[in-house]
């Protein structure tokens, strides 16, 4: 079974401040690499989901995404992807990265090579896969389910030197396939039938942690309104007659404010009041931000005054229904 990846939201948040972070802030360009390493990140894993369509699996198979779990220990694991079927278990470490890769078997280090010549520690991926090997053991003790791991490189034109030096299996996205078959035959035995194995992958799927973004920026810090995306989000879209109108290019649009509220939820808050409402998108009139309000039909407590309305975690997908 396989399920559409969503996009993590620590993306999402990264997304939301690049289009308003001012250019001039101190962590600009910290926020900027920050956002091409998650958003290449993700791009890899997205590449590495296509592979499963052509896998030939045995058995049934589940193919998990962004696993986000906590150890006895209150510890967080976020695996990229789990992958399970009734004979085993393999978690995939993904890494969309360029580069020479190169293992070290005495320091058990690794290091990239920029094409610059740059060398850079990359201890993660492998310290990493071992680290959820040893967790999921653990959490499936009772089912006696052997665990594997492995580091996938994503980009094709990653070279990777010594890879048998490295404690886990690291190969190419292309190697994928036959390093699966290679398990399947090592495991050819169903430890679990069909119905077991569902429960499992439900029991994993409701120990998942809400994911959350620790930081939190000042909005004095970034772009507040509903930005124009003609104008690469730099101008202020103002709101007439319902409809949102940029102050440099004059595109119009109605569905923006989707967007807008949006990258309000992530950087602000979950919630909006009608002062906020105004104060963030400029609107003037206080009854043209009831309706605004209204017309989504947000769930709100509060009495109408100091009503506080609440903005879904699927905001763009709940408010397409209503333009
Ligand atoms: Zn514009």
């Amino acid at each position: 079974m396989l399920a559409i990846r969503e996009k993590p939201l620590k993306l999402l948040w990264l997304e939301a401040l690049m289009r308003r972070l001012l250019k001039d802030d101190v962590e600009f360009h910290y926020f900027q690499e920050q956002f091409r390493r998650v958003d290449a990140g993700f791009a890899g894993e997205q590449k590495v989901d296509r592979e499963w369509h052509e896998i030939i699996c045995p058995n049934i198979f589940f193919v998990l995404h962004n696993l986000y779990l906590a150890n006895a220990a209150q510890h967080t694991h976020q695996l990229d992807t789990l992958f399970m079927c009734p004979q085993f278990i393999f978690v995939l470490e993904i890494k969309n990265i360029h580069g020479r890769l190169d293992f070290d078997q005495y320091t058990h280090q690794c290091t990239r090579t920029k094409l610059d010549g740059t060398v850079e520690g990359f201890p993660n991926a492998l310290t990493q896969t071992e680290r959820h090997m040893r967790f999921l053991k653990t959490l499936f003790e009772n089912y006696s389910l052997p665990v594997e791991g492995a580091v996938v490189i994503a980009n094709p034109s990653a070279i990777i030197t010594n890879p048998s030096n490295a404690a886990v299996p690291i190969f190419h996205l292309s190697g994928l396939h036959a390093h699966l078959q290679s398990l399947f035959k090592k495991y050819p035995q169903k430890l679990l039938s069909e119905n077991q194995l569902t429960q499992l992958v439900q029991v994993l799927l409701s120990k998942q942690l809400i994911p959350q973004v620790q930081t939190a920026i000042a909005p004095s810090r970034f772009r507040q309104g509903v930005l124009c995306p003609k104008c690469s989000y730099l101008y202020k879209m103002y709101y007439h007659r319902g409809v949102w109108k940029c102050s440099s290019c004059h595109n119009t649009s109605i569905e923006i404010f989707a967007e807008a509220l949006h990258d309000y939820r992530l950087l602000v808050g979950h919630t909006i009041t009608n002062q906020q409402l105004r104060s963030f998108f400029h609107i003037r009139s206080s009854d043209a931000a009831t309706r605004l309000l209204k017309k989504f039909k947000f769930s709100y407590t509060g009495a109408y005054k100091d009503r506080v309305y609440h903005l879904p975690e699927n905001l763009l997908e709940y408010m397409k229904a209503f333009f």
